[in-house]
């Protein structure tokens, strides 16, 4: 049996009528930027989320940096964020000339609220928490130092679309939850998208006039901008896909819970779920000491495995200017060396789970 680590194929076909339809709307509508099919979905995405308002964007790493410098982050000003994230969230620090402060993560591959109080100093702005691989941060500690230090809070969003804290959405703790709709993604569209979500209106409103040059009223320009917009034809599949997004994570959650029960293997480690969260599962990222070997005999076998992350952002070639070095950050960089991501995706057959978790757990090295 062959195994990819992601189909977003079987995401499509799942829901391929009602896709072909409005993609065929859509194009004889001949509306194609900030039309309804966007006002549709900000309103829908922000009535999911519980937040106030939802404003589209092109992809996720614009809703990181714009939310970042709406907030009034710029040059001088510390950012604190998890050490294991993807290298968007520390792009959308620096694209405003801020400085990133790692923290080491938790046990669930989050920021560990426990040493971000230690980071604070008088430039500190700001905390940018990451709900990596759809699990969720410590959100009480994380908020109570906020409110404690005067701190903006930002969450990226990116892969925890409908993942929940104490039954709050991820997303609507802070000033800006930062989306992206990737194909990947949990809500994924068919090209690049992505979205904030605030309770301000003020950020909102900011954020609409910069996304679209910094205009609210064609061809007066209040501020310099960007062309950041959230187009008719993936707003419109999106559209499509996000009435559905309580039936896609509820199956990425029962793929894990087999995954859970059934993988037994002594040089396997497996994530763990923190309590009073829900947890939407976008990688199911295990750690083993011998990846590499473990990597090429499940590739003997036709499957499929991704590494997320294989050098985080302190080691990146792109970062040497901050001046980090391999040993900074020990938890960090041992998960680097140790995560890999299993196959799981949206319409995974009963077979295909079945055949990763005989093939691991007859593991032998
Ligand atoms: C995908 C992703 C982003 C960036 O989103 P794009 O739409 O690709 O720009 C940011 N942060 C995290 C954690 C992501 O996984």
């Amino acid at each position: 049996m062959k195994i990819m680590p992601n189909r977003m194929d079987y995401g499509f076909e799942k829901y391929q009528e009602e896709f072909e339809k409005k993609a065929v709307d859509v194009l004889r509508s001949g509306w194609y930027i900030m039309g309804n099919e966007l006002k549709s979905f900000e309103e829908s995405f922000a009535a999911y989320t519980g937040a106030k308002h939802c404003v589209g964007l092109a992809n996720g790493l614009d809703a990181l940096w714009i939310g970042c410098r709406l907030l009034g982050i710029g040059a001088g000003d510390e950012v604190i964020v998890q050490g294991n994230t993807y290298i968007a969230s520390v792009m959308g620090i620096t694209m405003n000339q801020a400085t990133p402060i790692f923290v080491e993560p938790d046990e669930y591959y989050q920021i560990d609220a426990d040493k971000i109080e230690e980071k604070i100093t008088d430039k500190t702005k700001a905390i940018m928490v990451v709900h990596l691989y759809g699990h969720v941060a410590d959100m009480d500690k994380i908020t109570a130092l906020c409110k404690k230090y005067d701190l903006k809070l930002i969450e990226d969003c990116a892969q925890s679309h409908g993942a929940m804290y104490k039954g709050k959405m991820t997303g609507t703790f802070g000033d800006v939850g930062c989306f992206s709709f990737y194909p990947s993604k949990n809500l994924g569209a068919f090209g690049d998208a992505g979205a904030i979500v605030t309770n301000s209106d003020k950020l909102a409103e900011d954020t609409r006039v910069f996304r679209n040059y910094g205009s609210e009223k064609r061809y007066y320009n209040k501020v310099v901008g960007a062309n950041s917009r959230l187009d008719e034809m993936q707003a419109g599949l999106l559209n499509v896909r996000l009435p559905h997004m309580d039936e896609i994570n509820t199956e990425r959650q029962k793929i894990a819970a087999r995954y859970d029960a059934e993988l037994k293997h002594p040089d396997i480690i497996l994530p763990k779920q923190r309590e009073h969260t829900i947890t939407v599962w976008h990688q199911y990222v295990i750690r083993t000491k011998y990846r590499e070997e473990l990597i090429d005999y499940l590739s003997q076998n036709g499957i499929g495995t991704i590494i997320h992350y294989p050098i985080p952002p302190h080691l990146a070639e792109a970062y040497q200017g901050l001046g980090h070095k391999e040993g900074d950050f020990p938890i960090t960089e041992e998960y680097a060396n140790t995560v890999l991501s299993i196959p799981m995706y949206t319409g995974m057959k009963d077979e295909e789970q079945k055949y990763v978790i005989d093939v691991i757990n007859e593991w032998k090295r």
